[in-house]
């Protein structure tokens, strides 16, 4: 072995562009009220707790998981209300099934593209492999911030030009969108859906709070995939995320599938929270009341920008973002800065609806860092 140190070694094997990346920041958040990340805040019921920990004692830990995971794809199938048809691909999150996707149409020059700001993993991910990334600017007009109307909206004009230009193999959407969280217009995404020569994939990750879908089109478009996952409903620390599409496309993506990607508990708990899906949609429903009015507040703050939301986030904009963010953070609420993340997100902040209690906490804690910094 030659006499150099590792991080020297590193330098010359890695590609510059992984050596270029910053990692994906996840900040330590033991102590604090934790609404920086988009997880359901609720626990699991006592009762069914009790059901679960029976599965997990019995659980063959000793065996490789069920690489087909027949019974929990066929009860995702009918949770998730899929059309006949469309088949169902397991992912260890969602951002494992962007990783494949992308592997997937990579040929020499392939293009991803997706808006921005949008989530950040669509950008890393063609980065780690190689992939070309263009990423369209959404609309950005201050001036009517605080109708929600404008602001973040899809620049059809700009992205349809850049459909023709770059003919993407694969496209993201993320609809409700990360970080801006609205819905963009179905009839723009169908327009942008019809104009792609490539796969168009709408990740609907926060589905569950919000008023549109396209998984019931997806027998009509034979380019479109729609990606969901349940971390935002109640299972963030079960990494499970699913893609469905026609047979065509999932019998092909499947190839690229680790054998075990998802583990013998994940499986097990997964599909025995999903006989509970009712359970799990009326936390989402809760949530919706409880970010209705959390944007109620945050509107009659003059000092705060807030955008209306169909996700279990709300996105908004203050004057010294940074600063307002550490003061929550010195009274014990972790939100996300976006602040320095993209142009137009410049001085915005990304709070995650918590329990009415923490809510009520993350309001107090702004309302006192507005006052005092
Ligand atoms: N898509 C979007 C739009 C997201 O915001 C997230 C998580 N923040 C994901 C995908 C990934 O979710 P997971 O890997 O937890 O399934």
């Amino acid at each position: 072995m030659p006499s150099i140190s590792a991080s020297t070694l590193a330098a010359t094997l890695l590609r510059q562009e992984i050596l270029d990346l910053h990692a994906y920041h996840v900040p330590d958040s033991s102590g604090y009220i934790k609404l920086d990340a988009m997880e359901n805040p609720y626990l699991v019921p006592d009762q069914l707790r009790g059901e679960i920990a029976q599965l997990v004692a019995g659980a063959a830990l000793n065996r490789y998981p069920d690489p087909a995971a027949a019974s929990l794809k066929a009860r995702i199938h009918e949770v998730a209300g899929l059309p006949d048809g469309v088949n169902v691909l397991l992912g260890n999150g969602s951002d494992e099934l962007i990783q494949l996707l992308a592997m997937a149409v990579n040929k020499p020059g392939a293009v991803m593209l997706s808006v921005e700001p949008s989530f950040v993993m669509y950008r890393m991910i063609a980065t780690f492999v190689g992939m070309r990334y263009v990423g369209v600017p959404l609309l950005s007009n201050p001036g009517v911030a605080n109708s929600g109307a404008e602001e973040f909206s899809l620049d059809m004009v700009a992205i349809l030009a850049a459909i023709r230009r770059e003919r993407p193999a694969l496209i993201f959407l993320s609809y409700p969108n990360n970080p801006t969280g609205n819905l963009f217009p179905a009839d723009d995404v169908a327009q942008i859906i019809e104009a792609s020569p490539g796969l168009v994939v709408v990740d609907e990750a926060y589905h569950a709070f919000a008023s549109g879908s396209f998984a019931a089109r997806l027998l009509q478009y034979p380019n479109l995939l729609v990606m969901r996952t349940f971390s935002k409903l109640g299972m963030a620390g079960l990494r499970l995320g699913f893609l469905a599409g026609s047979a065509a496309w999932l019998e092909q993506l499947e190839k690229l599938r680790l054998p075990y990607n998802v583990g013998v508990l994940p499986q097990l708990v997964a599909e025995k929270l999903l006989e509970h899906h009712g359970m799990l949609l009326q936390q989402a429903e809760q949530i919706k009341l409880d970010r209705a009015k959390l944007y109620q507040q945050l509107s009659l703050i003059p000092a705060v920008q807030v955008y209306t939301s169909e996700a279990n986030f709300l996105l908004f904009r203050v004057a010294n973002a940074t600063a307002i963010f550490s003061g929550l953070k010195q009274r014990g609420v972790l939100i996300k800065n976006l602040n320095g993340a993209h142009p137009m997100l410049k001085d915005c902040l990304r709070v995650t609806v918590g329990t009415p209690e923490e809510n009520g906490r993350f309001m107090a804690a702004l309302l006192e860092s507005l006052c005092h910094g």
